[in-house]
């Protein structure tokens, strides 16, 4: 299942950013058994400066 949470600060704002959250169940349980983030998001930066937070993205995570 997918949930959204608050994550690192952002490195452009220090805004936490909202993170995309993959959680991986097992058969035999109910706690989550792996987390993924599949995407970060910082709404401020990718709406005032979004070529600036493509970059901060590409140094700092490598999956812009
Ligand atoms: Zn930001």
């Amino acid at each position: 299942m997918k949930i959204t949470r608050y994550g690192e600060p952002c490195p452009l704002c220090r805004t936490p950013l909202l993170l995309g959250v993959l959680q991986v169940r097992s058969a035999q349980s109910d706690f989550p058994t792996a987390e993924r983030v599949t995407r970060r998001r910082c709404p401020g930066c990718q709406t005032t400066r979004p070529e600036q937070w493509t970059e901060a993205m590409r140094d700092g995570y490598g999956d812009a």
